[in-house]
């Protein structure tokens, strides 16, 4: 069996330490093969984007903490890598967007100096053929005028044509896994489309992996192979895509796609989840969704779920006696 792209295995990040301390991710795993895309969706702070910033040592320390967990990459971990190891492997293997250009772009150099040094750093390109090929990325992206843009200044274009640099900047050296934070919550949805369009196009030519992080579950339907959910910090329920949204398992699955509003509704009615997130994420006993779960029961507050795999894995007491009852190799209980 081929090694996958990307394997987390147990991986856990806390905020803060002592009894205040908050689980943010908290014993997540999960793999990616070459060329998929998978989805990770969930609340505001349900761990998505500190999962995802973690994946490439972006987690600010302190306050957060990688305590503990691997991140194979093409079978080497991530989370033991040296500084400079980590600098060759950001922006060349691995790159990762953003839904705040200005999170990855600086304000002091061009947009265009920006996407040519990082050619010539991993690249190795001359000065005229990284600018030759940045021009090239800007005009793949969309941007009019590419040119002409290349001499701008972040603060002198849209945020839109900021959000369109920085896709080229993270596109630039052909990344083998691109992860992308919310990439065009941003942008109108004209421009939404297109990027979108452009994501799926470099993964069909390429090969490239793309993790997509979002709250947008018809982002999700649009772009994913698969579907991992995730809930104060752990993976409520990982699906292929299709098997999803043909029927989620985990009782906040279905909270999630039912607060989606249907085209036909003659008045759409977003049906909100009672109850927020539990902050220090999964530190209690039972399943961290009992609070918010319509169809808790006894065992739930007592005892985390199993995480039962079928064809789906869902961390739920409801699936306890489905087909296959042994804990997943990827995912963990909430
Ligand atoms: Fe709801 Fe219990 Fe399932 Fe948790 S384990 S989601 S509380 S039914």
């Amino acid at each position: 069996m081929t090694e996958p792209l990307l394997a987390i295995e147990n991986l856990a990040v806390h905020f803060g330490t002592g009894p205040g301390s908050v689980r943010a991710v908290d014993g997540v795993s999960l793999t990616l093969e070459r060329g998929e895309i998978l989805a990770v969706v969930g609340e505001s702070g349900s761990g998505k984007s500190v999962l995802s910033r973690a994946i490439l040592r972006l987690v600010r320390e302190p306050p957060g903490r990688l305590v503990g967990g691997h991140i194979r990459f093409e079978g080497r971990d991530i989370a033991a890598m040296s500084p400079s190891e980590l600098r060759a492997l950001r922006g060349d293997q691995i790159s990762m967007i953003f839904q705040e250009p200005m999170a990855s772009l600086n304000p002091v150099f061009t947009i265009g100096f920006q996407i040519s040094e990082a050619l010539r750093t991993h690249r190795s390109l001359s000065r005229r053929a990284a600018r030759a090929e940045a021009i090239r990325l800007l005009e793949q992206v969309g941007m009019a005028d590419a040119a002409l843009r290349y001499d701008a200044y972040p603060n002198q274009i849209s945020g839109g044509m900021c959000q369109r640099a920085m896709i080229a900047q993270a596109l630039a050296c052909r990344p083998r896994l691109l992860i992308a934070d919310e990439p065009t919550t941003a942008l109108d949805v004209t421009i939404q489309a297109q990027i979108l369009a452009l994501l799926r196009r470099l993964r069909d030519e390429t090969h490239m992996a793309i993790i997509l992080v979002t709250h947008n579950l018809g982002v999700v339907a649009e772009m994913a192979d698969r579907v991992a959910v995730m809930y104060a910090g752990r993976l409520a329920e990982v699906a292929d895509a299709q098997t999803f949204f043909a029927g989620p398992l985990h009782p906040y699955s279905r909270g999630l796609m039912a607060s989606v509003p249907r085209i036909g509704d003659r008045v759409a009615t977003l049906r909100a989840i009672p109850g927020v997130i539990p902050r220090g994420g999964a530190a209690a006993a039972g399943c961290t969704f009992r609070d918010r779960c319509p169809q808790a029961m006894d065992i739930c507050r007592q005892t985390p779920p199993e995480f039962i795999q079928g064809g789906s894995r869902v961390s739920c007491w409801l699936h306890a006696g489905s087909d296959i009852a042994a804990p997943a190799a990827e995912g963990a209980a909430p």
